[in-house]
C-alpha cells in the first residue's frame, strides 16, 4: 500500500522526510522497494525549501532483503515483493495521527495532504507537477479517478505533491541517505562539518557533498530541521556501506537514518524544445548573446539572449558566486545552450553550455612592408612608418584571444537545486566503481 505525504513542515521546523520515517516506525510494516523523495517544480511559490514530496510502499514483505535504515538501533528492511497488504483503515489512521502530531499546523502556509493507494498512479500528474503548476482540485480528481484515497488537513494543498509522488515513473533515479535527530540536531562546528563533507566525497558515486571554492558543506541543511545531514549518490550500495560505519565512530549525535530513492539530479523539471516561455517553468534553450552583461546592485548579472522564440534576459544572481564570471566574459553572438527557470522575462541560469564563442577583431596600426615596424597613425586612413616614411591607408585587424572556452559549466555546489542535473554527474557516475575510499 502506497502512503504519500507533503506540506507538513515550515521554515521553523520539521521535515516531511522525517515524518515519513515516523509513519514507517509506527506501522511496524516492511518497506517494499525504497521509500521515495520526489522533488517537484523548484519554482513553485508554495514551497518551503526544496519542494520535496514523499511516498513509501508499506506491507509485509518477502523476497530479497536490503537493510535501508536504522531507527534507534532497529534495522529497517526493504523487501523486493509484497507477501501481505496491510489494512487501508489502519494505514489511514496511523498516517493521520502522525501528521496531526508532527506537522507545523500553526503555520498558515503548512497544509498537509496524505494520499493512499494500492498501486502507483499514471505518470501524467508527476510531469504536470514537476514542470508546471497544478491546482488542488485537479490533484483531487486525479486521485479519485485512479482509485486512491486522500486526506486533507487545512487547505490540504499537500495532496498535490503526495499524488505526484505516487505518479513518479522513476526514469532517472539517484539516492539520498538522510540522518536524523528529533526535534533538532546539536550544533556542529564548521570544521567538523567540512571534514565530514570532504570525507563523503570519497564515497564512490556521491555528489554535491562539499563546495571547495566556497568552503560550503552542502550535506548539512541550511536551516535546523530534524535532518542532521544527507548524502546523495548515483548508487545506493556505497552509501549504505560507508555512512553507517562512519556514524558509529563519529561524534555526531543521531537517532535514525534511512535511504531514499529520489529524482534528484534528474533535470525532470526542464522543458525541452518549447516555443514559448511560461512563468515559473524551467527550460533548455539555445540561442545567441546580444549585447554586453549588465550588473545591478547586489552584484547580479544579466545579459540579453536571442532565442528562436524572441529575446529574453539571462540572469546569474549573486548566490551563483563564481558562475557570474562566465557572464562577465560573454560577448555578442556567443552561442549558448542554457538551462534555468523563467520568471518575469528572465531565465535564471542553473547551468550553461558555451557551444561556440564569436570571433572578435581588434583594429591596430599596420606593419611597414619595408622594415617591419608598426606604423604611426596620422589621422583617418593615414599611417606612416617612422623609419622609412612608407605610407599605408588601411589598418590591420587582429583576432582577439577569448578567455571564454567552449564547454559545459555548472553553477557551484552552494547554488545547486536538488532536482538539477549537474554536468559533472556523468563523470561521477562513470568513476563511481573505481574510486577508493579513505577513512575519516
Ligand atoms: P521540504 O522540502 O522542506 O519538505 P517543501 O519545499 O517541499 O518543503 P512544502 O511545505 O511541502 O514545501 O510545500 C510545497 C507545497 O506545494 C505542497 O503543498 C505541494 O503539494 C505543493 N506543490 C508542489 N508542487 C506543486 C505544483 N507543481 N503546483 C502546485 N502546487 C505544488
Amino acid at each position: 500500500m502506497f502512503v504519500a505525504l507533503d506540506d507538513t513542515d515550515s521554515r521553523e521546523g520539521m521535515c516531511t522526510t522525517f515524518l515519513l520515517t515516523e509513519i514507517i516506525r509506527r506501522s511496524k510494516l516492511d518497506v517494499i522497494g525504497f521509500p521515495q523523495l520526489v522533488r517537484l517544480n523548484p519554482a513553485i511559490e508554495y514551497k518551503t525549501r526544496g519542494n520535496g514530496a514523499l511516498v513509501v510502499n508499506l506491507a509485509k514483505g518477502k523476497g530479497t532483503q536490503t537493510v535501508i535504515g536504522n531507527f534507534d538501533g532497529r534495522e529497517i528492511r526493504s523487501y523486493a515483493e509484497v507477501s501481505e497488504e496491510p489494512s487501508v483503515d489502519e494505514l489511514i489512521g496511523l498516517s493521520r495521527d502522525a501528521v496531526m502530531e508532527f506537522s507545523e499546523l500553526e503555520d498558515p502556509d503548512t497544509n498537509p495532504g496524505i494520499v493512499i493507494s494500492r498501486s502507483r498512479f499514471p505518470q501524467g500528474l508527476y510531469w504536470e507537477s514537476v514542470q508546471g503548476e497544478v491546482s488542488i482540485d485537479h490533484a483531487e480528481n486525479f486521485v479519485i479517478e485512479n482509485g486512491g484515497i486522500f486526506i486533507k488537513v487545512k487547505s490540504g494543498r499537500g495532496i498535490i505533491g503526495a499524488a505526484a509522488a505516487i505518479s513518479w515513473p522513476m526514469l532517472s533515479t539517484t539516492y539520498e541517505l538522510l540522518v536524523y535527530r528529533y526535534p533538532k540536531p546539536e550544533r556542529i562546528e564548521a570544521s567538523l562539518k567540512e571534514s565530514i563533507a570532504r570525507w563523503c566525497d570519497t564515497i564512490p558515486g556521491t555528489f554535491n557533498n562539499f563546495d571547495p571554492h566556497n568552503r560550503y558543506a552542502a550535506i548539512f541543511p541550511k536551516e535546523r530541521t530534524p535532518v542532521v545531514f544527507g548524502v546523495r549518490g548515483v548508487e545506493y550500495e556505497p552509501i549504505l556501506e560507508a555512512v553507517p560505519e562512519m556514524l558509529k565512530s563519529s561524534p555526531i549525535a543521531h537517532e535514525r537514518y534511512l535511504i531514499f530513492s529520489t529524482n534528484q539530479g534528474s533535470d525532470d523539471h526542464i522543458i525541452h524544445n518549447s516555443e514559448k516561455f511560461m512563468e515559473n517553468c524551467s527550460y533548455e534553450v539555445t540561442g545567441y548573446v546580444e549585447g554586453i552583461p549588465r550588473i545591478i546592485e547586489g552584484s547580479h548579472y544579466f545579459i540579453r539572449f536571442r532565442t528562436k522564440s524572441g529575446s529574453i534576459d539571462l540572469a546569474a544572481f549573486e548566490p551563483t558566486k563564481e558562475f557570474r564570471e562566465l557572464f562577465r566574459n560573454l560577448k555578442p553572438n556567443d552561442e549558448l545552450r542554457v538551462f534555468g527557470t523563467y520568471r518575469k522575462g528572465t531565465l535564471n541560469v542553473e547551468k550553461m553550455e558555451v557551444i561556440s564563442v564569436s570571433q572578435i577583431f581588434v583594429r591596430s596600426s599596420p606593419v611597414c612592408g619595408s622594415c617591419g615596424n608598426v606604423m604611426e597613425s596620422r589621422g583617418h586612413m593615414d599611417y606612416r612608418c617612422r623609419n622609412c616614411r612608407e605610407k599605408e591607408t588601411l589598418p590591420r585587424y587582429r583576432l582577439k584571444e577569448r578567455s571564454l572556452i567552449p564547454g559545459k559549466y555548472d553553477v557551484p555546489i552552494i547554488a545547486r537545486r536538488h532536482i538539477s542535473r549537474p554536468y559533472e554527474l556523468e563523470n561521477i557516475a562513470r568513476k563511481a566503481r573505481t574510486l577508493n575510499r579513505v577513512t575519516l
